[in-house]
């Protein structure tokens, strides 16, 4: 920042509510960090914004000066775009407030909220929007992004649920953006990642959940996961929309349930939500129980908050995380041979492969009702390098990107956008599909000058 910039910033001061803070502060260390340690960016400022006005002074003051601006909602992003070098970062994380008004069955979010804040908001009254199934994520990101979870099979993505949002735009507007305000801005927040403006709250529908729910985990070892695979997949075909089922192989944690010498080997779980009435899921998943002999297995009537923290421990921040990613509109014996080689030389004990079921509601809208296109995806897989070491990062990449490689032949073309990573080059065309044109015409409209590039980047037609 240059003098006149850091003069232009005591200006700044008098009308900032939130907290600024600077390289050499106390809070600067940990305001930088992010949940992807090996992002290590510097910003020049973190502007910790505590109301809308705030983020207006931050966009403006940006703008103004010319300087590259960053937008951290929960942190949680692997590309690391919530922060940037030499620039300014506005900081959402202290703007985290979620109010639920039970009877319209809605709830308006603070841009800065995570999913544990929302889902305990709206769990109050026994109601749920479906979200990640990581509750340190911000809902920010996976909403603009799309958001998928346990709930999406029932009841689509994030922002199939949502139902207006405000926007700080790149001329420090604020403006409500729904079906019928702003309807061109609204198409493109919901899956055109953060390229259209800081959205400051957003407000979702609700739908009765739990508040306990049959979930939990079945475990088999890495052995038998090709046919345990088969027959999720045949399983799947056939599954209600209320049950949800997501594969991970990884080595097993040393969960008690475990017997323990089955802790530290390679093990296929399958992790399951069934979000009707208990009773009717016990039924269902029976059959889960039937695809070869179970190591072990945790299975039960808990809470939906509780649920959503159970892959919390596995997923803390502070790691190296690398990932590689696909769409699947089926799955192929092929891919299954492929899956299981790459687990089988997984390159650290925390590393781990997943897929995640989507399908029924997800698949229902058309592929250019919203920003977001992969309407077709029955699975998003994710190849989740996580590691400690900066001298293992040359040789956690080159697994995740080999395995890439190896199952691209399988894959629908797509890919989920929030689980790119900062070096992906053209798949940022992939990602936004067939809406990349029409997106770029939106962000023409509302950000001509790229003022909002660290992220996905859409550049303005
Ligand atoms: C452990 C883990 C588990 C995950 N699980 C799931 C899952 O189950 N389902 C799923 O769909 N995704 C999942 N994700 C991916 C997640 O959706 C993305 O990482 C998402 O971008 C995180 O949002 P954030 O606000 O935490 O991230 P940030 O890094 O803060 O933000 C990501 C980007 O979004 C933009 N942005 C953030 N806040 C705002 C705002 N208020 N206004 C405008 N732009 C903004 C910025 O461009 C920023 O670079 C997971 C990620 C992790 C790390």
């Amino acid at each position: 920042m240059t003098e006149l910039q850091a003069a232009k910033l005591k200006e700044l001061k008098g009308n900032f509510r939130g907290a600024i803070v600077l390289p050499g502060d106390n809070a600067y260390e940990s305001a930088r960090k992010i949940w992807n340690a090996m992002i290590d960016k510097h910003p020049a400022v973190i502007l910790r914004c505590a109301t809308t006005s705030d983020i207006v002074h931050a966009v403006n003051f940006a703008r103004d000066n010319g300087i590259i601006l960053a937008v951290r909602g929960g942190g949680h992003n692997i590309a690391g775009n919530a922060m940037c070098d030499d620039g300014i970062v506005i900081d959402l994380s202290q703007m985290k407030a979620a109010r639920v008004d039970p009877d319209a069955r809605r709830v308006t979010v603070e841009g800065g909220a995570t999913l544990a804040d929302l889902d305990a908001a709206t769990q109050a009254h026994g109601l749920a929007t479906p979200v990640g199934i990581n509750s340190t994520t911000g809902v920010a990101g996976l909403t603009l992004g799309g958001g998928f979870g346990w709930l999406s099979r029932k009841y689509g993505m994030t922002i199939d649920n949502l139902e207006s949002a405000e926007v700080v735009t790149a001329t420090g507007e604020v403006v409500r953006a729904s079906a019928t305000e702003h309807p061109d801005l609204f198409w493109a927040l919901r899956g055109g990642s953060g390229n259209f403006g800081v959205v400051t709250r957003f407000e979702f529908r609700l739908h009765p959940v739990g508040p306990d729910v049959l979930s939990g985990l079945i475990v088999y070892p890495i052995s038998e996961a090709k046919r345990v695979l088969q027959q999720y997949r045949e399983f799947m075909a056939k599954a209600p929309e209320d049950l949800s089922v997501w594969p991970v192989l990884r080595h097993a944690p040393p969960l008690p349930f475990l017997p323990a010498e089955v802790h530290g080997k390679g093990v296929i779980v399958l992790a399951l939500f069934y979000a009707g009435d208990p009773k009717q899921g016990e039924p269902l998943i029976e059959p889960l129980r039937k695809f070869g002999t179970p190591t072990g297995e945790h299975v039960g009537v808990q809470s939906y908050t509780a649920w959503q923290k159970t892959f919390d421990p596995l997923l803390t921040p502070g790691s190296r995380n690398y990932w590689k990613s696909h769409n699947f509109s089926t799955l192929k014996d092929g891919l299954f041979d492929v899956v299981i080689e790459y687990v089988e030389k997984l390159p650290s004990p925390q590393s781990e492969f997943f897929f995640g079921a989507l399908g029924g509601a997800t698949t229902r809208p058309a592929p250019d009702s919203a920003a977001y296109a992969h309407r077709d995806a029955m699975f998003v897989m994710n190849f989740h390098g996580r590691w400690e070491d900066p001298a293992d990062d040359e040789r956690c990449i080159r697994w995740a990107r080999d395995f890439f490689h190896a199952s691209a032949p399988f894959a629908s073309g797509g890919v989920y956008v929030n689980f790119l990573t900062a070096d992906e080059g053209i798949r940022v065309l992939t990602a936004y599909g067939p809406n990349y044109d029409r997106l770029a015409q939106v962000k023409r409209k509302y950000d001509p000058g790229n003022l909002f590039r660290m992220n996905q980047n859409i550049k303005p037609a």
